[in-house]
């Protein structure tokens, strides 16, 4: 029986490597290491959610978040993952029918599309070969095409191939094409610059699972003033997932429901540490530690899936050797090392692997994870 997240934290597979002791053996693409704070945080006990106390709690966080997403507009946080911010998303911008443009650079993004379709949206894929972006160009050329969109969903950064599309041209052509910009920042937010009102976004959403460094189960939305109108528009019927609902309980400093207290009380200390380290440092700790395990694993002889244009600096997917496949390196990476990396995803589950460098992470856990795989493919 495991007693105490001391004992978990202490890798549970087996590795003897300083480097890799509090939770830092854990590499996939989320969820992510928990930082201490968040840790400790969350050992508090419950308190009335209608109380002072929470009142303090949500209205911190609120800020705060404003302050991670450069935005001076609305920021609300749900029980839920990531993808519960594609549905709401969904219902509170869209009607039955609108027609709408996704960039499909992946598994995240196919499923934002499907997503969409169950809902009954006129979907357009703008799909490329996995491990390519798409460009402002090709953007551009959707709308021409087949547009007008009512909306543009961007996925941030393909969490399934390593791959950080141009974000900020693509939301310039979607705005010039009158079109709200919704965005899946779920693997970015947190660790890749993200200029919410800079970039004229309309809905931006996440989980705090990655780089936010706290446990799954909140979802995190940016949402701009023209996103509150569109919400007032749309005729999808909702619920727990009304905007407007949540923007006005925010506002008076308390939820609609019953919050995930615990999780606010990690997420809450997950932004103070943000913010003392600051948002332009963390963007910069991730840029280097992305380029860091980019060598590294380019020094070993493993080839990179990303077009090195886009690559993503929160995660790295690379080919596994021709000797084996993508279960087996990984098999023995946690057999020999105690290092987690994941496999991946559709129809590169068998050839592909991907390593996580986002939220509370520094270089010497990098290096002994480089290390490691090294030491795989070289046998
Ligand atoms: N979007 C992206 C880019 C993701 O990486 C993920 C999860 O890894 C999701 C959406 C779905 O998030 P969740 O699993 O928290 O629902």
């Amino acid at each position: 029986m495991v007693s105490s997240q001391t004992e978990l934290a202490t890798s549970p597979l087996g590795s003897s490597d300083p480097r890799l002791s509090n939770g830092r053996w854990l590499r996939i693409p989320g969820p992510t290491v928990l930082h201490p704070s968040v840790v400790a945080a969350m050992q508090g006990d419950m308190v009335p959610h209608r109380s002072p106390e929470a009142a303090a709690l949500v209205g911190r966080i609120a800020e705060n978040l404003k302050v991670a997403h450069r935005t001076e507009q609305g920021v609300y946080v749900w029980s839920g993952t990531g993808s519960a911010g594609w549905e709401a998303s969904i219902v509170n911008l869209l009607s039955p029918g609108d027609r709408i443009v996704v960039t499909v650079t992946g598994d995240f993004g196919d499923r934002y599309a499907k997503t969409a379709k169950t809902f009954g949206i006129d979907v357009c894929r703008l799909e490329v070969e996995w491990g390519q972006a798409v460009t402002a160009e090709m953007l551009e050329q959707a709308f021409a095409d087949h547009g007008p969109f009512k909306a543009a969903f961007i996925t941030h950064n393909e969490t399934s191939t390593g791959l950080t599309n141009p974000l900020p041209a693509l939301a310039k052509v979607a705005r010039a094409n009158n079109a709200l910009v919704v965005v899946d920042a779920v693997s970015s937010a947190a660790a890749l610059p993200l200029e919410v009102d800079e970039w004229d976004l309309d809905w931006v959403l996440s989980g705090v699972q990655k780089a936010w460094m706290c446990p799954p189960g909140l979802m995190v939305s940016a949402v701009s003033a023209r996103a509150m109108a569109a919400a007032e528009q749309a005729t999808f019927p909702r619920f727990f997932w009304d905007v407007r609902t949540m923007a006005a309980a925010t506002a008076n400093l308390t939820t609609p429901t019953t919050p995930a207290l615990s999780l606010l009380y990690g997420l809450d200390a997950a932004l103070i540490a943000m913010l003392d380290e600051g948002m332009e440092d963390i963007w910069l700790r991730h840029a280097r530690l992305g380029d860091h395990v980019r060598s590294g694993l380019q020094d070993a002889g493993l080839r990179l899936l990303a077009d090195p244009a886009y690559y993503s600096d929160s995660i790295t997917a690379f080919f596994a050797p021709d000797s084996m496949t993508a279960t087996e390196f990984h098999d023995r990476l946690r057999a020999e090392s105690g290092i987690e990396i994941a496999i991946g995803q559709g129809h590169l589950a068998g050839s592909i692997l991907r390593i996580g460098h986002m939220g509370y992470v520094e270089q010497p856990e990098l290096d002994a994870t480089i290390e490691a795989i090294a030491a795989v493919a070289g046998t």
